[in-house]
């Protein structure tokens, strides 16, 4: 296990302006605890049961922030409303926000994915069509609050590449921020520091906390 204090220190040596995000989908309640007691407080999960199971084990930790960073099916949908995530950072299409705003009785915060890296496996809307949906989920949605743009790095090895697409997304939120937008969430274990000098203002890190 990490000690957090350190990477908070190596994080705010980066950027003074960036939240760190817990990611347990790989862990048990056991280190989302041990991080809790050295300060930690927002945790995400990637899928919907597991965030319920461990918001359910955990539920005395009044304070703990769970946001939802993962796919979410449709048939999840109700259950994902009824946990009410602090953030629900993985919107990625019009047609989700809008099944999920019909269902929703408050204002849900939100991002809008985006697939910066072009990627068929990833979610998110391109990055053609991010403004013009977000745009359009600000005027149709009126339970979508949305707070910003999330974006999962390329997936390959070269820099040069990942870096590219934290810039996509970095334009985007730029340009978004006269909409509201004040959330640039990009960044994962192998490439939050890059992420960070490309104006990410939200990591999500799973892996390199527990190791
Ligand atoms: C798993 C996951 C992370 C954390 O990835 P690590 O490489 O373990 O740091 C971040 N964001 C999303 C959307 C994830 O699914």
């Amino acid at each position: 296990m990490i000690v957090l204090k350190d990477l908070l220190e190596k994080i705010e040596n980066l950027s003074k302006d960036v939240t760190l995000i817990a990611v347990s989908k790989n862990v048990t309640c056991t280190e989302v605890r041990e991080l809790y007691e050295q300060g930690q407080r927002n945790f995400g999960e990637n899928r919907v049961q597991e965030l319920a199971k461990k918001e359910l084990e955990l539920q005395d930790f009044t304070d703990i922030k769970w946001h939802m960073i993962g796919r979410l099916q449709n048939n999840k949908i109700n259950q994902m409303i009824s946990l009410k995530p602090v953030l629900w950072q993985s919107c990625d299409s019009f047609e989700r926000a809008l099944e999920v705003d019909k269902r929703l009785s408050y204002k849900l915060d939100t991002l809008l994915q985006i697939n910066s890296a072009d990627e068929d496996t990833k979610q998110g809307v391109s990055v053609a069509n991010a403004a013009e949906i977000y745009e359009r989920i600000q005027s149709e949605c009126k339970n979508i609050n949305l707070k910003g743009v999330m974006s999962i790095g390329a997936h390959v090895d070269e820099p040069k590449e990942v870096q590219k697409s934290f810039e996509l997304t970095y334009k985007i939120y730029e340009s978004l921020k006269s909409k509201g937008a004040t959330i640039c969430s990009m960044g994962m274990s192998s490439d939050f520091e890059l992420a960070i000098k490309c104006g990410s203002n939200m990591i999500r890190l799973g892996t390199m906390l527990y190791l």
